[in-house]
């Protein structure tokens, strides 16, 4: 009887054991990581006493953010200030940018067994391992440069690989002094500089918006190069009017041209003849409404439209205004995938992981995410947006000898204020030699600065290409 009792409580002993085994397991290999990304979280603390964090390296290798000793402990050096703000982010207060999301592997070390034995036999901390990024240096300074003082954002990304050059949002802070001015940023909302606003901007997309209108229309209409429109500048019906720019009437237009000059009232006819069923299902396959494939806090971007809405809601829709919201990210996302034969690969900042010797622990490498297009509606979609530049609102990028192609778009928001303030976009890419590159940039406020937002990407394209 007591031989059986101890039996089962040596059992019981052994499930246990057994089970703490499997969690802990488990716990290394799926929830580490997690755990110790949470900064607040008291092992991440943990992990700080014994590691050095490690080093945010740019494409060329060069720090953009590393650790120094002092005489009373630590520093986290960032060398370009506020030229990498957001996107490289900064530890401290909770963590932000790729500091935040690459936590884990910074306070990781692959250093070798001799070494990590040397170091504790000495008391010093391993040093971390460091991440190597997409982002260029001198192109992230040069478009730090050119947006400076204004209230803007620019994105840049290699569409055949997926690859995030630059990641420039404005205003900003120096996270060198986070802890200094922390009280101070959080509080300014006018500026809200502690947002990123390529990933985390929510704009209405104004006429950036009738890439998606367009490409719907071609898509339920295998006739759509017969569409035609008499555009008088203004349209006053059951009590709502709507216009194009300035009122100014574009006449007898081609689908083509509807787009290429930006034809509002064109776009809203257009609106009107969609199946909204097919419309809404299609955005939400172009990521609106879903989560997006970026290691980096972002927010989605969404498409509000439903089927019962008013006729006045969905020619607004279409041509950009209305409920639907996107940022920089998403819009060079879709933009992307035109570049690119139809599909997207996945967006990333970051290419590998080494060791503190610099041996390669973690890879990764460009993938495909998505097929977005056909590569029928992707040639289709390609002419119209290089239309925009030939002869449309984009004319300003035809000069150069690089091929490019996007679409030009404003919406008119309210200020803080109250003011009513012009927002400018651009997205779209160029291309010359196989080299390409994808470019969105957005102005908040265009009263700041003379130029629009495709003179700036027109500056970002001759600085890439020249
Ligand atoms: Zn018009």
């Amino acid at each position: 009887m007591i031989n059986q009792d101890i039996l089962k409580i040596a059992v019981f002993f052994c499930i246990l054991t057994a089970g703490l085994i499997v969690y802990f397991c488990f716990f290394l290999t799926f929830r580490s990581s997690a755990v110790i990304n949470n900064q607040y979280n008291k092992r991440s603390d943990n992990f700080k006493k014994i590691i050095q964090r490690g080093t945010i390296y740019s494409s060329d290798d060069t720090p953009l953010a590393y650790t120094q000793m002092t005489d009373t402990g630590e520093e986290r050096i960032y060398p370009y200030g506020n030229a990498f703000a957001q996107v490289v982010g900064y530890e401290a207060n909770g963590g932000l940018g790729l500091e935040s999301s690459y936590n884990y592997y910074l306070l990781t070390s692959h250093t070798n067994m001799f070494e990590k034995i040397s170091h504790e036999f000495k008391g010093e901390k391993n040093p971390g391992d460091s991440i190597h990024t997409t982002l260029d240096l001198p192109m992230q300074l040069y478009v730090n440069d050119i947006l400076s003082g204004l209230k803007a954002s620019a994105i840049c990304i290699d569409p055949d690989t997926g690859r995030i050059l630059v990641d420039v949002s404005k205003p900003d802070f120096d996270p060198n002094e986070i802890e200094e001015i922390w009280d101070e940023i959080i509080e300014d909302e006018d500026n809200s500089p502690l947002v990123n606003r390529v990933t985390q901007g929510q704009y209405t997309p104004g006429s950036t918006f009738k890439i998606f209108t367009l490409l719907e229309y071609i898509r339920e209409n295998p006739d759509y190069f017969n569409y035609q429109y008499d555009c008088a500048g203004i349209l006053k019906q059951d009590g709502y009017s709507m216009s194009c720019n300035d009122q100014t009437p574009h006449g007898q237009e081609s689908l083509k041209e509807a787009f290429a000059y930006s034809c509002n009232l064109a776009f809203a006819d257009i609106g009107l003849k969609l199946d909204l069923d097919r419309f809404i299902a299609n955005n939400n396959d172009l990521l609106f409404n879903q989560d997006l494939p970026v290691d980096i806090a972002y927010n989605s971007a969404t498409f509000a439209l439903k089927k019962t809405d008013s006729d006045f809601m969905v020619m607004q829709t279409a041509f950009g205004q209305g409920q639907t919201m996107t940022s920089p990210l998403h819009l060079s996302l879709v933009m992307c995938a035109f570049a690119n034969n139809g599909v997207l690969m996945t967006p990333h900042f970051v290419t590998h992981i080494t060791s503190p010797s610099g041996a390669t622990v973690k890879k990764w490498k460009d993938k495909e995410y998505k097929r977005l297009f056909s590569e029928n509606e992707t040639n289709i979609m390609n002419e119209y947006l290089r239309s925009v530049v030939t002869q449309g609102t984009a004319y300003v990028l035809s000069y150069e000898d690089y091929t490019a192609y996007g679409k030009t778009g404003t919406a008119e928001t309210k200020s803080n204020k109250d003011e009513n303030i012009d927002l400018s976009f651009f997205v779209g890419y160029a291309e010359k030699d196989g080299q390409k590159l994808v470019v969105c940039v957005n102005i908040e406020d265009t009263r700041l600065t003379g130029m629009s937002a495709v003179d700036y990407a027109h500056l970002i394209f001759n600085y890439y290409f020249y």
